[in-house]
Parts: C-alpha cells; sequence; structure tokens
C-alpha cells in the first residue's frame, strides 16, 4: 500500500534528502504534504514536482502563495502558520509525519503528530530535548511509531533487538542485555584546533563539516558539539536509559554512525558512508529495506578508523548537556532555547563561536535560580523556552556591551 507522507520542513537538507528518495520509489510513497518557512520559490518548485494535496507556508504567505499556484493550474490546499503546520501533521489522510524543521518551531508539529498516532521518522531533535517525557508519553498513548533518523540514533535503532524497537514504552532495555550506548562524534572542523583558533573562527569556518552537508544551525551546532548535547539527551528519551549509560567517542571518519554495547561484551555497530539517504531510507521503508542510492561502503578504501575521547574544556556545550540532563528538562529546555538565540547571534556575527557555550552556561545559571516547576503540558515548556531565550538575549547584550 502506497504511504502517505508529510514532508515538514521540506526545504531544508533533511526534506532534500528525503524528496529525493520518495521521487526515486514513487510507487510506495504519495507525497501528501509539504511545508516550507524561507525558501518560498523552492517550496513552489517543490509544489510543481511532487504535486502534493497540501502546503504550509508563514501566515503572510498564504494568499500570495495560493494565487501563485492557482495561476499555475495546481490545485492545492494552502494553509498558514504554527497551525497550519500542526493541521497537516495530524491530517487523517497522512500515514507518515517526516519532522524535519529546525529548532522549537517543530515541537508543536511532532508532538501534534504523536498525539494522532503517526507514523513519525524524527530528524527534528529539539522536540525531544525540550519535550522528551510528553513526545513519548504521546507515543505511547496513541499508537504512534516513533522512527529515528538523526544517523546516531538510526543507527542504535536498528542495533537494538527487534521486540525493543517496536515496544514504544521502551522499559526492556536491561531484559535484552542492554549495557550502554555508544554515540559517535566526528568532532566538526575544529577537531584538531586549538580553543583560541575555534575562538577565531567565522561563520563560513564553522559551517564547514568535513563530513557532512547539513543545516546552518546543526552545522554550528556541530563544531560546538552542542549538536552531540543535543542528541545525548534525545537518546535517553528515545532509548529510554540515563545519561550515564550512553558515552559520546570521537570517531573523526563518520564510519560507524553509533553503537549499542550489551552485557555479554558484544558491541553491535552500524556502518555505512556519511549521508542522511541512509538512515532515512531504513525509517521510510521500516522494516523492510529499500536502495537509498547511497555509495556502498568500500571497506578496502578506509583508512583506520579512529576513537578518542571527547575533550570537554574544548567543547564545553557537551559538559552541559550532562549536566542540564543531571539537573532535568526545566535544564535542557533552557540549554536548547539559550543555544538557538547564541548560534543566531553567531550567525549574525555579533558573538564568537565560543561565546555561544558562555551563552548557554550563563542562561542555564541563571535559570537556575527562578525556583520553577518542571513543565508537564506544552504551553509550560513554551514559557520555559521564551523565558530562557529572553535571559539568553539579555546575556549577549551584556556580553556586547
Ligand atoms: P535546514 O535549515 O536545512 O532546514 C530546516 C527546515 O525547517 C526548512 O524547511 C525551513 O523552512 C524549516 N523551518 C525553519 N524555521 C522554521 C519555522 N520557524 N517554522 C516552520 N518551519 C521552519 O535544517 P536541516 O539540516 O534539514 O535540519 C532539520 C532538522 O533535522 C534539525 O532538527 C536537525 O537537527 C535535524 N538533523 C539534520 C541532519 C542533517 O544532516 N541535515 C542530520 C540529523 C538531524
Ligand atoms: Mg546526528
Amino acid at each position: 500500500m502506497t504511504q502517505r507522507i508529510a514532508v515538514l520542513g521540506a526545504t531544508g537538507s533533511i526534506g532534500d534528502s528525503t524528496l529525493a528518495l520518495l521521487a526515486a520509489h514513487a510507487t510506495d510513497f504519495e507525497v501528501y504534504a509539504l511545508s516550507g518557512h524561507s525558501r518560498l520559490d523552492k517550496l513552489f518548485e517543490l509544489c510543481q514536482r511532487f504535486k502534493p494535496k497540501r502546503v504550509a507556508v508563514p501566515s503572510a504567505a498564504v494568499d500570495s502563495f495560493a494565487q501563485r499556484l492557482q495561476a499555475a493550474k495546481l490545485d492545492i490546499d494552502v494553509v498558514g502558520g504554527e497551525a497550519g503546520i500542526v493541521d497537516i501533521a495530524q491530517d487523517s489522510q497522512v500515514d507518515t509525519v517526516v519532522a524535519a524543521i529546525v529548532g522549537a518551531a517543530g515541537l508543536p508539529s511532532t508532538l501534534a503528530a504523536a498525539k494522532a498516532g503517526k507514523r513519525i521518522l524524527l530528524a527534528n531533535k529539539e522536540a525531544l530535548v525540550m519535550a522528551g517525557p510528553l513526545m513519548m508519553q504521546a507515543v505511547k498513548d496513541n499508537n504512534a511509531t516513533l522512527l529515528p533518523i538523526d544517523s546516531e540514533h538510526n543507527a542504535i535503532f536498528q542495533c537494538l533487538p527487534r521486540a525493543i524497537q517496536q515496544d514504544n514504552s521502551q522499559i526492556h532495555q536491561q531484559e535484552h542485555g542492554v549495557r550502554k550506548l555508544w554515540l559517535t562524534a566526528s568532532g566538526g572542523p575544529f577537531l584538531h584546533q586549538s580553543y583560541e583558533q575555534m575562538q577565531a573562527a567565522s561563520v563560513a569556518q564553522a559551517v564547514n563539516h568535513p563530513n557532512w552537508s547539513m543545516g546552518q544551525k546543526i552545522s554550528i551546532d556541530s563544531a560546538t558539539m552542542m549538536n552531540k548535547g543535543l542528541e545525548l539527551i534525545e537518546a535517553a528519551h528515545l532509548f529510554d536509559l540515563p545519561e550515564s549509560q550512553i558515552e559520546v567517542v570521537m570517531h573523526p571518519q563518520s564510519i560507524i554512525h553509533s553503537m549499542v554495547e550489551y552485557s555479554d561484551g558484544s558491541v553491535l555497530a552500524q556502518l555505512g558512508s556519511p549521508d542522511m539517504k541512509t538512515p532515512i531510507a531504513h525509517a521510510l521503508a521500516y522494516p523492510e529495506r529499500i536502495a537509498s542510492g547511497v555509495q556502498p561502503l568500500d571497506l578496502f578504501a578506509l583508512a583506520a578508523l579512529e576513537f578518542t575521547r571527547p575533550d570537554l574544556e574544548k567543547f564545553v556545550c557537551l559538559r552541559l548537556a550532562r549536566e542540564a540532563m543531571q539537573s532535568g528538562l526545566l535544564a535542557t529546555i533552557a540549554l536548547n532555547a539559550a543555544n538557538e538565540i547564541a548560534v543566531a547571534a553567531f550567525i549574525d556575527e555579533q558573538v564568537k563561536l565560543t561565546d555561544i557555550a558562555l551563552i548557554n552556561e550563563q542562561t542555564l545559571d541563571n535559570m537556575a535560580q527562578q525556583s520553577l516547576q518542571s513543565p508537564k503540558h506544552i504551553d509550560d515548556i513554551i514559557a520555559v523556552d521564551q523565558l530562557a531565550r529572553q535571559l539568553a538575549t539579555a546575556q549577549i547584550q551584556a556580553l556586547l556591551a
């Protein structure tokens, strides 16, 4: 049966890889809906090419986009803003939601997809960092299926026994002998550079990832290793393990995408060329397999695979993520929010790359003094996120003063 897919964040890097796969397997998948935020010309071309039934654009662009589609004789329902994206995420015609919006902006639609019992291909790690317990509960209560496409988490998923893969309540790690998860990290463009060199880095240098081609925000997060910190939090929620059972190991080649260690000493790994089309294809077809078009891994051509311990003095954000996890949900929401503000300020050339960690740490400290309750509802989460954004913005102003 054809799977009907909504690609949220269709104009981004994950959107590109997903749509390439959907185009190559057009008989198995129908592109039912798309969303885009800024590159609306690109979104329009995607509408011409894939002829979805529905499309979501920012509220202010609904009328002009609808007129453009009409002039091109495309009969597509145009919806606007966050409410429009949420409406698509829970549309009864949609089987699968690809959650590929970047940042906190992806949370409402990802949560809506879980509440509507969809099959969710999760790229939007920030949704779990902000609302892990809520997301996992919504998946469980509504019989949704959560398939990670972040490459590390997809690798771990593939290395877990089928019984755990298919149990949304995720209570069986111990019974199945899972001792530890190993998240691999490339180290990004500054792995072999000093803290001082990182301090002087331009935006262009920071987004120039050695192994992966990705959106701007995640590329900068990779340069500071905040990305691995967010992934640590993502993994803890997805696989229901404490932070102490998840290890980060530097692996600059990005060939092993992550590993699961079992009590008998076995360590299972998933390997492949660093190309997001592999994890996305895995999740699209799960539990079957489809061709992804990814360059096969040539083991004969591989040089040595290296593994080292992360330098937490240089990559402060990774330490902050562990501390935030130990502290709880308020802290992980605050860390994510502060980081989004700090990354935006770095892109605007207001602050240095290394200031991102300083802003994040100060915001966490200031947040800890607010004596707030741990949020139970999405509105409370968004309120904490907003407060942390204000604190981070104030921090940036203090830095600039
Ligand atoms: P990107 O910047 O290339 O694309 C982001 C998408 O989100 C675009 O379609 C954009 O229009 C949309 N968007 C941005 N702001 C929005 C808003 N306020 N409201 C609605 N839509 C908005 O990002 P990406 O690299 O594709 O990453 C997307 C997500 O996937 C991120 O959470 C990232 O961490 C995760 N991820 C990406 C990769 C990768 O290789 N790119 C790998 C693993 C995980
Ligand atoms: Mg990743």
